[in-house]
């Protein structure tokens, strides 16, 4: 299956500089920073720094390094939001939308992380 990733996209001008962002967390392959329209008090995205428009595009084509750099950071973010269940913190939940019928926006392959309030639910 060949992908075809738009550089053109609001992620890809975030990592080139282009367009301001509030950082998280970054590190060599990826860029953790908060959503310009939180649906959570907590509503972070995680975006590899790599041209991957969604996650099974991800998944395919990048390498084992970028790949576990990518789920070390998303970890490491559920845990300096204060987010990740454990002693006073209460959970979260990750989402990541791809194509038409997943209704992404954003032809950057990113992870949703959202938490700070109970979430409602449509896998319950
Ligand atoms: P999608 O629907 O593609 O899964 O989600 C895209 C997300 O990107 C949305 O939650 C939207 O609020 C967020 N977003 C869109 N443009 C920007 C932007 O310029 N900056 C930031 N920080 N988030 C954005």
């Amino acid at each position: 299956m060949a992908y075809a990733y738009d550089d053109t996209n609001i992620f890809a001008r975030i990592l080139r500089g282009e367009i301001p962002n509030k950082t998280v967390l970054e590190t060599e392959h990826t860029l953790a920073f908060h959503d310009i329209g939180p649906q959570a008090p907590v509503h972070v995205l995680v975006i590899p720094k790599g041209p991957y428009v969604n996650f099974d595009h991800f998944a395919a084509a990048a390498s084992a390094e970028e790949i576990a750099d990518f789920t070390r950071a998303a970890g490491e973010v559920c845990r300096m939001m204060k987010i990740a269940p454990g002693e006073g913190d209460n959970g979260y939940r990750t989402i990541s939308n791809a194509g038409t019928h997943g209704v992404q926006e954003v032809p950057h392959y990113h992870m949703h992380i959202l938490g700070g309030r109970v979430l409602g639910s449509m896998l319950k």
